[in-house]
């Protein structure tokens, strides 16, 4: 008996299919993601197909969102939009030709008739049963014409239907799984009767769980934390929120929470996703981004300050990468968002760094603050230079307080307050070291005079 020749398996070709009427929000995020990483798994193609076939609606600015947050996630799109490919457009407005000639293979198969200038699809009124990957196997009975009316492929006005030039471009663009929200698990009975009055097998399908509130209300457009742009602006680092999209309907076995996106590109099935609804957390998230800014390495680190400091107008580039490095590494694990970069910052680069009014009151205004400034101040001078590392500078202060009768703190606030403007930052002793001993001198020495001028409210 002849070998009949392996039919190999259809190759992998995902797309993510936003309509570009507004931002880009969590959910669409989280179902780009899951496309892009079931397509990393496999070897396959992430598409990116705008659908804008709603004039009205459609807005450049929505669009640019959408490349915009993609890019940022680090979700890269292998056809679509900016970089091509071979099954364009990719944009549904410019595949009018597209859409008529597959209207024209309805028509002729007689699917198709008019009703008040509408084109509608004469519904083969069966059963239907979708086999989703996510939600397994469910029957959608479409018998009842009075429950399940017959769709509208094309307006009086010549625009086309959502479901029409869904199902035309995923297989036009020979789409082997179309994995989106469950809020379109309803749509797929009818897209299957498409399909298949067009003479065309369906693709697979998987729903993706609806993302919830903590309180069971569906995540709206309204809710903090919807939009992707939220997290740009919000000082989020993009691996941070990758990650949490992630658990969003899916998790790893062993329930980490924090797991790397290359990790999930080897780990990641549909199979895997969870069938309950997903419950949106912006507090897991923002606590995720904080262990993703502590653990990241100090040259990715540096990659996520930069721009946060140019935008802050901060002049960082004069003392050289050492020193900017040690002052980024002095603030990794203490800050929680990138947004705190300038203010943790600024005062490593210019004397000329504002004093917070309240700390001011507190520490420098304190009873017996200046005394203390100029002890410490003297003690520090007869440090020598190469002292003037944090194990150096740790017993001076212990020293100095121990013949005061009084706690370290008491020299470590105002000293804080001092060279830095504010009660709160990187530990001490580091934050001198890395000032040096000059500068150090020169901000105890002008601090009381500083706190004077400074206006408290
Ligand atoms: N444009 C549709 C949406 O944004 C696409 C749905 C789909 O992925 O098939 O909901």
């Amino acid at each position: 008996m002849e070998n009949s020749p392996s039919s190999s398996p259809s190759p992998v070709r995902v797309r993510f299919a936003p309509s570009p009427t507004g931002f880009l929000h969590v959910g669409g995020a989280r179902t780009a993601l899951f496309n892009w990483l079931f397509a990393r798994h496999a070897g396959g193609k992430f598409i990116l197909r705008v659908e804008d076939t709603d004039k009205a609606r459609n807005t450049d600015e929505a669009a640019q969102a959408i490349y915009d947050g993609l890019r940022w996630l680090g979700l890269k799109w292998d056809e679509g939009p900016q970089v091509g490919g071979e099954f364009g457009p990719y944009f549904q407005s410019e595949r009018d030709a597209i859409y008529e000639r597959h209207l024209e293979r309805l028509r002729a198969g007689g699917h198709l008739y008019e009703d008040n200038g509408a084109i509608r699809f004469r519904s083969p009124r069966e059963t239907v049963v979708v086999d989703d990957l996510v939600c397994g196997k469910i029957a959608f009975d479409l018998t009842n014409p009075g429950t399940h009316p017959d769709m509208t492929i094309r307006r009086p006005d010549g625009s086309w239907i959502f479901h029409f030039v869904n199902v035309v471009d995923d297989m036009e663009m020979e789409i082997s799984h179309v994995i989106r929200g469950e809020d379109h698990l309803s749509n797929t009975p009818k897209h299957i009767e498409l399909y298949r009055a067009l003479g065309a097998t369906p693709p697979r399908f998987a729903h993706i769980p609806l993302i919830l509130n903590r309180d069971g209300s569906k995540m709206s457009k309204r809710d903090a934390g919807s939009s992707i742009a939220s997290y740009i602006e919000g000082g989020y680092a993009p691996e941070a929120v990758a990650n949490y999209l992630c658990l969003l309907g899916w998790s790893p076995k062993d329930n980490r929470e924090k797991i790397d996106l290359a990790e999930v590109v080897q780990i990641f099935e549909l199979e895997k996703i969870n069938r309950r609804n997903a419950a949106f957390d912006l507090d897991k998230c923002f606590w995720l981004n904080g262990q993703y800014i502590a653990t990241v390495t100090p040259g990715r680190f540096r990659t996520l300050c930069l721009p946060w400091m140019d935008r802050a107008g901060l002049d960082y580039s004069g003392r050289g990468e050492a020193y900017l490095d040690a002052v980024l590494g002095s603030i990794k694990e203490k800050i929680k968002t990138l947004r705190d970069v300038p203010a943790w910052t600024a005062f490593f680069f210019t004397d000329d760094f504002p004093f917070d009014a309240e700390a001011v009151q507190k520490t420098l205004r304190a009873p017996g603050a200046n005394e203390r400034l100029g002890e410490l101040r003297a003690r520090l001078a007869e440090l020598p230079e190469a002292e003037f590392t944090h194990d150096g500078l740790e017993p001076v202060f212990k020293a100095l307080a121990a013949a005061h009768g009084v706690k370290t703190a008491a020299y470590i606030h105002p000293a804080r307050v001092a060279v830095s403007g504010r009660s709160v930052g990187p530990s001490l002793y580091h934050m001198l070291a890395i000032l040096g001993k000059e500068r150090v001198l020169a901000r105890l020495a002008a601090a009381p005079e500083k706190a004077a001028a400074a206006t408290v409210v």
